[in-house]
């Protein structure tokens, strides 16, 4: 293995011709014996910037992993690649365990995985000092900060355990978190010496995002879904009850779905998250207790059903479309009742045991900042994935083309006389007041808070009663975003006038908003039937990847792994794209490495020239 370079161990063991932004520069420190901390979002492909290094350095090298799913999943992939690998986690019975430690002091495995409970067992100390381990890898290396969100106290005793080891092997640390907060404990806490950092955007070019309104989010549903029978795809619910009559429903039409969710047994939820993973279920209805250490690559699209709390769950959430990298869609069905839910469940949040009330009303107050951020998504009219990058501290092209609000054609609207209209009534009111009243009062409303605030004799009450209330609140929010008016941060959000609303209100300044004028309805139905993977890199023969994918699936099943670690969908696209006829062209598709065409290369071959 000395001689290969990492160009080779990419291209023979993971079937890759290039490195992704970010792997070779955190490959090549690591390689050098210097510590990293690589900062990249979910799916960017962390595990090849520490598992190329570790089929390169003398050595064994330990994963910490935090979890036990993740770690099987991860081992799997590099069994099918031909790397020799293992996990010691609560998972293996004692003569497992012991098996796999001999194993390991034996030099069997190349790398480890390893819980982080285990490193100060007496077991695994003694076992560790009589071999070289040339590398410790930190995974999800955000874990060991109590401001992240996943905090695991034996992940602070990580760096006691690399203490121990001499000569002290390179320490990597990996984690899609970045805020600043979460960055300094890993780097104080792990004792990363001068570690070479990186963090790449947090862009995913290849998700579509998308905010739907629908009158009807059952129907809206299975419209979508019937359009793509063949993805794979999660539905996020807000409560266990819709994920009950979301995923019935689905069963009842016929669909292939199945359901998670935390009112459910440790047995069941086990079953389904499998028959997910290992494609006998296309549909995974769920609340957002499903999905952490799910690596499955090919999930098409994430639908919300209902809008989550924050942006960070949301991103995380629909980050697991499209890993492979393939076009995948992220849609979320907003409607007003989900902004009430989510209030709903942050009043009852209780916090932790340990918090005082203080604390745990602070929690809360950040909480409806974070839903209220969340909240503006759905209803701006800028570019959503430039609402999102924002978000986290990044800018963007202020277009990016692929999202819903790029899509539909952008009409600029004169909204100058109805803004006035709001602006006007907020100047004249005697006390500060939220949209609804403000809405209610330019619509004349008779209502008992109107007459009882005596709203009805401000001038500009009925002013614009034509106007349909959600525009009036789109127009309100957009003042609010581009800064006319402010909203107070309150329980009971209050609008206020800023200078640049006083410059409207003299008729100084026009206001022009963005406004999405209505979408052709053509947009679903003319993808009807289609898979949206096949769409991407031109016409794909969907006889023969439907061929492909059976087989695949066949192989799959009698070696009991999931059909995605045999190959990804994106490598099935690129066989049916450049059919190869022989072993040396199968070579050049996409993640199909030695190993790999051994084990199934003369099957796809067979099955593509027939
Ligand atoms: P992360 O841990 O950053 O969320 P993973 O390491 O699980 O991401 O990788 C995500 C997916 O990207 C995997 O399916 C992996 O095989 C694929 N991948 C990683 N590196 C490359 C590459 N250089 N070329 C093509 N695909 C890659
Ligand atoms: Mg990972
Ligand atoms: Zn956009």
């Amino acid at each position: 293995m000395a001689e290969m370079t990492k160009y080779d161990v990419l291209k023979t063991y993971f079937g890759y011709d290039t490195f992704r932004d970010g792997q070779e520069v955190l490959t090549d420190a690591l390689l050098s014996g210097r510590d990293v901390l690589g900062i990249m979002p979910t799916g960017a492909g962390k595990s090849l910037c520490y598992q190329i290094p570790a089929l390169m350095l003398p050595g064994i090298t330990l994963v910490v992993s935090p979890l036990i799913s993740l770690m099987k999943d991860q081992v799997s992939a590099l069994n099918q690649a031909g790397i020799h690998a293992a996990y010691l986690n609560s998972s293996l019975t004692p003569g497992q365990y012991a098996k796999a430690l001999e194993n390991m002091i034996r030099g069997v495995y190349k790398i480890v995985y390893v819980a982080p409970e285990r490193l100060m067992t007496d077991r695994f100390l003694q076992a560790v000092s009589r071999i070289q381990i040339s590398m410790v890898s930190v995974d999800e290396a955000h874990c060991i900060s109590q401001w992240g969100q996943d905090f695991r106290p034996s992940y602070v005793r990580i760096s006691d355990f690399i203490r121990r080891l001499s000569p002290r092997p390179v320490v990597g640390a990996f984690t899609a978190t970045a805020t600043k907060e979460v960055r300094e404990d890993i780097l104080t806490l792990l004792e990363l010496e001068d570690p070479a950092m990186l963090t790449t955007g947090f862009d995913r070019k290849n998700l579509r995002f998308e905010v739907e309104r629908p009158k009807d989010k059952m129907r809206a549903v299975m419209a979508y879904v019937s359009a793509r029978r063949q993805d794979c795809g999660i539905i996020y619910c807000i409560t266990r009850k819709t994920v009950e009559d979301v995923c019935s429903q689905l069963i009842r039409e016929g669909f292939s779905a199945t359901r998670y969710h935390a009112g459910l047994s440790d047995e069941e939820r086990k079953k389904n998250q499998d028959d997910f993973i290992y494609d006998r279920c296309r549909i995974m209805v769920a609340t957002n207790a499903f999905g952490m250490g799910i690596d499955k690559s090919d999930v098409r699209y994430v639908i919300h059903y209902n809008m989550p709390k924050n942006i960070e769950s949301y991103y995380q959430e629909a980050g697991r479309a499209g890993r492979d990298g393939l076009p995948s869609e992220c849609i979320l069905y907003y409607s007003g009742q989900d902004v009430v839910t989510n209030q709903f469940l942050i009043d009852q949040m209780n916090g932790t045991e340990d918090m005082d009330e203080t604390t745990r009303e602070l929690i809360r107050e950040r909480e409806r900042e974070r839903l209220k951020k969340m909240t503006f998504y759905c209803m701006t009219n800028e570019c959503l994935r430039e609402y999102i990058l924002r978000y986290f501290g990044e800018y963007g092209a202020n277009y990016c083309g692929n999202c819903s609000n790029c899509l539909t054609q952008f009409e600029e609207k004169d909204v100058t006389q109805t803004a006035r209209c709001l602006l006007g009534c907020i100047m004249e009111s005697a006390r500060a007041y939220g949209m609804t009243m403000i809405v209610d009062t330019v619509r004349g409303s008779k209502n008992a808070k109107i007459t009882r605030c005596r709203m009805d004799e401000n001038p500009y009450y009925g002013s614009c009663k034509e106007i349909p209330v959600y525009q009036l609140r789109q127009i309100l929010n957009h003042l609010v975003l581009s800064g006319f008016l402010i909203l107070t941060e309150d329980a009971y959000p209050v609008l206020g006038l800023t200078q640049k609303a006083r410059d409207v209100l003299d008729g100084s300044v026009p206001v022009l908003m963005k406004a999405a004028k209505e979408r052709p309805k053509a947009s679903v139905e003319s993808k009807a039937g289609k898979s949206s993977a096949k769409t991407m890199d031109g016409p794909v023969d969907e006889g023969l990847f439907e061929k492909l994918r059976a087989l695949r699936m066949e192989l799959a099943r009698k070696e009991k792994i999931p059909p995605y670690i045999v190959f990804s969908d994106k490598t099935l696209v690129h066989m049916c794209l450049i059919r190869p006829a022989s072993k040396s062209e199968m070579l050049q598709v996409s993640g199909v490495g030695e190993m790999k065409f051994k084990k199934y290369g003369e099957a796809f071959l067979q099955a593509i020239n027939e």
